[in-house]
């Protein structure tokens, strides 16, 4: 029987982002959600190897000390911006908490489980998945005509005596929403911290300011079109090249291995 939020995949996929449908999602759940007002935001706290490393225990649940069955939230979010679609039903993903007076958070929020291990190592969040984020939640709340981007809740704002995610500001998160929501366009990519680097050594992330050229020899290595723009599709297939490749997938290239392939920093 397919629960009521059969509409997911194809609502993320309208608003342009990648989506992988996760076999047997629309008959998922711990039962069927109720009224449903808004989302709920998550890191998983799970490996820092891989894209989504934490979606099997989100299908399955966890076992041990701490057993919960799952699924564990409808969506997940991979570091490469790609939601994994997981449940259309009810799932244990909020727990005992409170917002805006409801403490209904698995029937009446749609839980987002962004992999992140919340880890100063995992830091900043690649920004191809916080625009994914962003955008993801922007989409739902508009498809469930809530116009009240407060509806977006941090599982550190429901349970603030239990949990500490997401680990960003929510504030600042519901405001890029809003914007994405009142139709704005969206903003300039937020500059990373610049990093002391030779010349030799130059290192190639997003929202650096990276040299074109070298940018272009890293697209045509990773197989994106080579106009020396490092934005998030290079740096989702930079993460796609390392992860194939057993290295880190943290997006970012340093410019001493050009010669020999793309390389985290580690
Ligand atoms: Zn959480």
């Amino acid at each position: 029987m397919a629960y009521q939020l059969t509409w997911l995949s194809q609502v993320l996929q309208d608003a342009g982002l990648k989506v992988i449908e996760c076999p047997g999602w629309q008959d998922r759940g711990r039962a069927e959600m109720g009224k449903v007002l808004g989302v709920l935001c998550h890191y998983t706290g799970g490996s820092r190897q891989g894209n989504m490393p934490t979606l099997d225990i989100l299908i399955k649940g966890r076992t041990g000390a701490d057993a919960l069955p799952g699924p564990l939230s409808q969506l997940g979010l991979g570091r490469d911006g790609t939601y994994y679609i997981i449940a259309a039903g009810r799932c244990n993903h909020a727990g005992p908490g409170a917002w805006k007076g409801i403490t209904s958070g698995n029937s009446s929020l749609i839980g987002i489980e962004a992999e992140n291990t919340g880890a100063k190592n995992d830091s900043p969040w690649p920004e191809v998945q916080m625009d994914a984020y962003r955008r993801g939640v922007a989409a739902i709340l508009q498809y469930i005509k809530q116009p009240d981007v407060t509806w977006c809740v941090g599982h550190k704002e429901y349970a603030p005596t239990r949990k500490v995610d997401p680990n960003f500001d929510m504030d600042e998160f519901r405001a890029a929403v809003k914007a994405i929501m009142d139709g704005a366009k969206p903003t300039a990519t937020p500059a990373l911290p610049t990093e002391q680097v030779s010349p030799q050594r130059a290192t190639l992330r997003l929202g650096a300011d990276n040299d074109p050229d070298l940018v272009k020899l890293v697209q045509a290595k990773v197989g994106v079109p080579a106009d020396g723009v490092f934005g998030p599709g290079t740096e989702a297939a930079v993460r796609a090249f390392q992860e194939k490749n057993g290295l880190m997938a943290d997006g970012v290239v340093g410019g001493g291995d050009l010669g020999g392939g793309v390389k985290g920093e580690g």
